[in-house]
């Protein structure tokens, strides 16, 4: 009987989840076979996938897999507990002095991925009485932060300057103000106007958080994010990046002050109340920290082959948005349009994931390729030619 009456209170469930099929707005798993890679496997099918974030093909690389094993040899598998509570090993550590140093910052701290660390980052920072920015197309962890964290929270137009101006021009009575801001988008795969961002920061006293997850590794001479390609690493207070992306690991990270990660072991949520990450979650890390070091052809011929890529699908008609990187949407508008064209390209061999609302706004439904090192010049080639069958 429980049972049954369980059911009742949820039946309301099923018909969201209808509405959602009705719109075209239902997400659905699937399983992958084998590890991420360019090519992988989807239900038996052999696919080329445009679907990771895995942008320097080093999640299945085989130094890493050698790292975690030898890190599961020294100090086995689970964390056990949190980083306060004697969940910190020394290969969070050394992760964490690599970071730094990566970086060109006092200190770094790791959080179990990286919408931790953006989400309990804001919530440290500001709270009642205090008032944070956000672009529109800020990363949910972003945003969900500034929910969190009960201060004021502002959202202004993408890349907008000149709006976020006006808004902080009214906000010199506030205790604390914060500007938060994805560096790389994630969905249009634009960068922010960090230098300007900057200025304002300045102009206006307030502090600047720049989430780097999707540049790290891929932008700038050393690897170290979009804010290093433009000149304006020491002008930022709070980078935070992710483990999961160029990296192939998992986890997050924030870099900054030697004070600033001393207050966020004691006031972020996340950190002090989940446990670390695996040691050799961390140990891979550094190897692909290694990896980004050593070879810096990796990111230099992933940005040029996404450049000609863009390039082409422009001269086929597609509409790939403000595309400046490695992530190149092509903008559809209504979600059964990309629907259609990611199953035209799903039966032809390609994985091409649909970006729909909530995760776009309504009417910016798009098929999002994500170019990885991994791929050959042939993979993509094939790519362009089945789009310009469509
Ligand atoms: N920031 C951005 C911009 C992201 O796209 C993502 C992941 N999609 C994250 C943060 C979260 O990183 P993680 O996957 O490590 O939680």
């Amino acid at each position: 009987m429980p049972k049954h009456t369980t059911h009742n209170r949820l039946a309301w469930v099923d018909g969201e989840l209808d509405q959602l099929q009705q719109g075209g707005l239902l997400r659905r798993l699937s399983t992958r076979l084998g590890p991420q890679a360019a090519q992988i496997g989807i239900e038996g099918q052999p696919l080329v996938s445009f679907g990771s974030n895995d942008y320097l093909g080093l999640a299945a690389d085989r130094r890493l897999g050698e790292a975690v094993a030898a890190a599961v040899g020294t100090e086995g598998w689970g964390a056990g507990a949190s980083p306060l509570l004697a969940g910190h090993a020394e290969a969070h550590r050394q992760l964490e002095a690599r970071l730094a140093e990566f970086e060109a910052n006092e200190a770094s701290l790791l959080f179990g991925s990286g919408f931790a660390a953006n989400s309990g980052s804001i919530a440290a920072l500001v709270g009642p009485g205090d008032v944070v920015f956000a672009d529109r197309k800020n990363h949910a962890s972003l945003l969900d932060g500034c929910r969190l964290s009960r201060a004021d929270t502002r959202v202004y137009p993408h890349n907008d300057v000149d709006r976020l101006d006006r808004l902080l021009a009214r906000a010199g009575h506030y205790r604390r103000r914060l500007i938060t801001t994805d560096s790389l988008f994630s969905m249009d795969g634009d960068r922010a106007p960090l230098v300007e961002l900057a200025e304002l920061a300045e102009r206006h006293d307030a502090m600047l958080m720049v989430d780097e997850a999707h540049a790290t590794g891929v932008f700038g001479k050393n690897g170290r994010g979009v804010a290093e390609m433009l000149g304006v690493e020491d002008r930022i207070d709070v980078r935070t990046g992710t483990l999961s992306k160029a990296l192939g690991s998992i986890g997050g990270f924030v870099a900054g002050s030697r004070s600033l990660i001393e207050w966020l072991v004691n006031r972020a949520r996340p950190y002090i109340f989940s446990t670390a990450m695996p040691a050799a979650a961390a140990a891979a890390a550094v190897a692909a920290l290694d990896i980004v070091r050593d070879e810096p052809t990796r990111r230099t011929e992933l940005l040029a082959r996404a450049e000609r890529t863009r390039r082409r699908l422009v001269e086929q008609g597609w509409n790939v948005g403000p595309s400046a990187s490695q992530i190149i949407p092509i903008i559809l508008g209504e979600p059964e349009r990309a629907i259609r064209l990611s199953k035209q390209l799903y039966e032809r061999g390609f994985y091409v994931p649909v970006i729909r609302p909530p995760t776009v706004p309504q009417g910016e439904s798009c098929v999002r390729l994500s170019l990885t090192w991994a791929h050959s010049a042939k993979m993509i080639d094939r790519l362009i030619d089945a789009l310009g069958q469509q």
